[in-house]
């Protein structure tokens, strides 16, 4: 690739600022000053900028404690963004895997790798989401007998024309259940309760398959070993 190209491939520097840099004598290729923004380099060139080595990155896969009051969208509204959590280089490139609402706690992932991300999130996998829900009021008795069965043969939420695909509910205590999905649609667990009657007030999502948070407390992230990368 061009010398300018990799230069804003591995630092923060656009385009221009990386031929001001180039013109400024900083940059130097296997030793040598380069000024040229077209000369040809590859990930084996040694590149430096002010001195410092620089590399170029592969694609990136990070587990994150999402706090609540941050949004797992694109593009900065009211809140802060997840990734503005995350510090890495070229963080804007990292896209979440799924999303959570902004009062929606737990395990987020974040990419630059469609293909993974698509594979973590396609139903046809069935890897599934642990979420810790609390109820405004006890879910029991037959209601909760009611419940697991109707999650369990789908529900059909307002605005969709198929139902739910089958998802496993279990209680820890009477107001706090535990939800296993397959799938991922809008707001998916409070609609859900609020199809059965029930209102959420707090939601926690603990694992994506065999992935879960383990010792990271909430706006704690890192990145993931190739072997977890491997497990999708
Ligand atoms: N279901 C919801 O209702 N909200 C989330 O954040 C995730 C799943």
């Amino acid at each position: 690739m061009r010398l300018d190209r990799f230069l804003c491939e591995t630092t923060d520097l656009t385009r221009s600022l990386a031929k001001k840099a180039l013109h400024r004598e900083e940059v130097q290729v296997d030793g040598e000053v380069i000024k040229n923004p077209a000369t040809q380099v590859d990930e084996h060139t040694r590149v430096t900028w002010n001195g410092e080595r620089l590399a170029l990155v592969g694609l990136r896969y990070v587990m994150l404690h999402k706090p609540e009051g941050v949004e797992c969208s694109a593009r900065r509204g009211l809140y802060p963004l997840v990734r503005e959590l995350v510090d890495l280089p070229h963080v804007e490139r990292l896209q979440t895997v799924g999303r959570l609402d902004v009062d929606t706690t737990g395990l987020v992932l974040l990419t630059d790798d469609g293909q993974w991300s698509h594979r973590v999130t396609s139903p046809k996998r069935r890897c599934g989401k642990v979420y810790e829900v609390t109820l405004a009021e006890p879910l029991d008795g037959e209601a909760l007998d009611n419940a697991v069965a109707r999650f369990a043969a789908g529900v059909l939420l307002d605005g969709e024309e198929k139902p739910t695909r089958p998802a496993e509910l279990a209680m820890r205590s009477p107001c706090v259940a535990e939800l296993t999905l397959f799938e991922g649609k809008y707001h998916q667990v409070k609609r859900m309760f609020a199809a059965i009657g029930h209102h959420v007030v707090a939601l926690h999502r603990e694992s994506i398959g065999p992935l879960s948070l383990g010792e990271l407390s909430a706006g704690e992230w890192r990145e993931l070993t190739e072997d977890e990368v491997g497990l999708f």
